[in-house]
C-alpha cells in the first residue's frame, strides 16, 4: 500500500485511541498492536518509521517471516493466532514478546513443557471466549480464574501477563459491549493475581472495547488497508 495512506491510518488509529482513553483516565494508558497479517514486511517497515513498534501475526510462519526479513529494526512481536501443538517449538524460538492466544489448559501444559526442554520462558494471555461462541477458542468465562490459577501454579516457564479476546462477532453494540465487560469483570479480578493486560478491540471495535477498559488493542484492516 501507499506510505502515505498507511502514515495517515496509523495517524487516525493513533487519535482515536488518545481520546478513547482520555474518557476513561488521564491515567488509562493503552498499548497498539498492528497486526500486519493483511500486509507485508514494507507496510511494517513504513509504520516503524511513523512510530509504531509493537506488530502481531496470526500465523507462526508469517512470524518468521516478517520479523526475519525486519531484523534489524527493534520492533515488538506478538502472537495471536490459534497455535497448532506441532508449532509451538517454532513460535518459541521466535521469541514473540507476547503470546495472546493461550486458548486452553492443555495447550499452556504442552507449551510450559517444551519452554522447559529449551529453558526458556515466555510471556502469554489467556484467551477468554467471553461471547461462548463455537466459531472462537478460548476458555468459557466461568473457568477463566481457575483456569488462570492453574497456570500460575503448574506452568513456571510461563509468564502469564493477564488475558485477551475478541468482542462478540454482532451487529449489535450492546451484545459486543457485554463481551467486553464479561473480559473487563475477569481482568479485574486477576490484578490481584499480577495480571497487567486485558487485551481486546479490534479496528472494528477498539473504542468500544477501551471505554470498557482494555489496555492493549489488536487492529488490523484500519491501519494495514487502504
Ligand atoms: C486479525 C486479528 C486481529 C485484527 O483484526 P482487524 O479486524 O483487522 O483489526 C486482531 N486479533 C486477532 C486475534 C486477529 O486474528
Amino acid at each position: 500500500m501507499k506510505k502515505e495512506i498507511a502514515v495517515e491510518n496509523l495517524d487516525r488509529v493513533i487519535t482515536q485511541v488518545e481520546a478513547a482513553r482520555l474518557r476513561v483516565s488521564e491515567h488509562h494508558i493503552v498499548k497498539i498492536i498492528g497486526i500486519s497479517k493483511y500486509s507485508d514486511a514494507s507496510d511494517v517497515a513504513t509504520l516503524y518509521s511513523a512510530g509504531q513498534r509493537a506488530f502481531g501475526e496470526n500465523k507462526v510462519q508469517d512470524l518468521k517471516a516478517k520479523s526475519e526479513e525486519l531484523d534489524e529494526l527493534p520492533l515488538e512481536w506478538h502472537f495471536v493466532g490459534r497455535l497448532q501443538k506441532n508449532k509451538i517449538n517454532n513460535l518459541i524460538d521466535l521469541n514473540p514478546t507476547l503470546i495472546h492466544s493461550l486458548d486452553s489448559l492443555d495447550l499452556a501444559q504442552e507449551l510450559n513443557k517444551k519452554l522447559e526442554a529449551k529453558n526458556k520462558k515466555l510471556s502469554c494471555l489467556l484467551q477468554v471466549n467471553s461471547a461462548k461462541e463455537d466459531s472462537k477458542t478460548g476458555v468459557m468465562p466461568e473457568d477463566a480464574i481457575d483456569i488462570y490459577k492453574t497456570i500460575l501454579e503448574t506452568c513456571p516457564n510461563i509468564k502469564l501477563k493477564g488475558i485477551m479476546s475478541i468482542g462478540a462477532h454482532s451487529e449489535d453494540r450492546s451484545i459486543v459491549k457485554e463481551s467486553f465487560i464479561t473480559t473487563n469483570n475477569i481482568y479485574t479480578q486477576l490484578l490481584p493475581l499480577g495480571a497487567k493486560y486485558c487485551s481486546m478491540g479490534m479496528s472494528s471495535d477498539f473504542e468500544l472495547a477501551i471505554a470498557c477498559g482494555s489496555n492493549m488493542i489488536r487492529v488490523g484492516s484500519t491501519l494495514f488497508i487502504d
